[in-house]
């Protein structure tokens, strides 16, 4: 496909074009129904262990396409009512254990008003409010009034996450979230301005670069984040599954990271002085190919995520790899 070879020069509306006449099939959601929930231990940026209930929100699909973003896949087309979003969190919190924190994911920014009703801040707020942490994500453009206004109306404290993704230039433009690392550097600002804890999204090994120089500006976009005092840094290794990440695969633009680049990129993380440093392990079982290493890395990761000590690689006896 000749579009593939120019895509970092195209522009915004023909990327979004072609990534979303690759996309699979939409998975039929219930706008009654989170997508999922689950409770986890994870260390909070005081040094705390904290009791963590996650929750992903059903609602309408994010307005950005970004390239490697296979997060639509549960969404609805038309926004969901207050009504249905406080049902769907009424469902998850009677099934959920107490926490000290909550995670309100709802693949998109909560300060997307079609996607999480403002009419519902306050329901939702007094639905978590023996938490001492709320987690959300925005993409940077949505951070402003509705952010403050939602601070306001919580006991505990606001933390938002952010997908900085990479921010190589011209990678981030690639990427097609319509964000500049000058915006990103704004947000960082305003966020701390405003006294909120922020979590940053890191693709562990973005595409549109080679291995080496994409795990060099994986390391590069750890630093900045470190420098900008975000408390949480998070490794999410770049996965494939929305269409245009196996195009870009079978097109030499992207592959996604082997063990021992994934050991590489969070070794160097936890090298970092950032409070909490966590890699993403959820979906890590894709990324090798024996499954007991894959087992056994699961645990390690969760544990180094949670201990904040890193430990080297276990060796797995059924492929001799470590
Ligand atoms: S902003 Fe986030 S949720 Fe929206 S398309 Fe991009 S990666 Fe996906
Ligand atoms: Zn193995």
């Amino acid at each position: 496909m000749i579009e593939l070879m120019h895509w970092e020069t195209l522009r915004p509306l023909e990327r979004t074009r072609l990534i979303r006449q690759l996309r699979p099939a939409r998975a039929a959601v219930d706008p009654w129904r989170p997508q999922g929930f689950h409770h986890e231990l994870e260390r909070a940026p005081d040094g705390r262990l904290e009791r963590v209930n996650v929750i992903f929100l059903t609602n309408r699909e994010c307005p950005w396409t970004c390239t490697m973003c296979d997060l639509w896949q549960h969404t609805t087309i038309a926004p969901v009512s207050a009504t249905q979003l406080l049902h769907q969190l009424d469902h998850a919190l009677m099934q959920l254990p107490k926490a000290d924190a909550v995670k309100l994911y709802n693949s998109g920014s909560f300060f997307d008003r079609l996607a999480i009703p403002p009419a519902a801040y306050a329901g939702i707020a007094e639905r978590v409010r023996a938490c001492r942490r709320v987690i959300v994500e925005s993409h940077p453009a949505l951070l402003g009034s509705r952010t403050l206004q939602f601070q306001a109306l919580l006991e505990g404290q606001l933390e938002v996450a952010i997908g900085v993704e990479c921010i190589h230039p011209g990678v981030l433009e690639a990427l097609n979230k319509q964000l500049t690392v000058g915006q990103l550097d704004r947000a960082v600002a305003w966020l701390h301005a405003h006294h909120l804890l922020i979590r940053a999204f890191i693709l562990l090994k973005p595409p549109f670069l080679p291995p080496a120089e994409a795990l060099y500006w994986t390391q590069r976009t750890v630093q900045w984040a470190v420098e900008n005092g975000i408390q949480t840094v998070v490794l999410i290794p770049t996965r494939s599954g929305n269409g245009i990440m196996e195009l870009l695969q079978q097109n030499g633009q992207f592959a996604p990271p082997t063990p021992e680049e994934i050991e590489a990129a969070a070794a160097y993380l936890f090298t970092q002085p950032a409070p909490v440093r966590l890699l993403d392990t959820w979906d890590l079982h894709r990324f090798y190919s024996c499954p007991n290493c894959a087992r056994l890395q699961q645990q390690r990761f969760t544990r180094i995520n949670q201990t904040q000590n890193w430990e080297p690689p276990v060796p797995c006896t059924q492929c001799m790899a470590s």
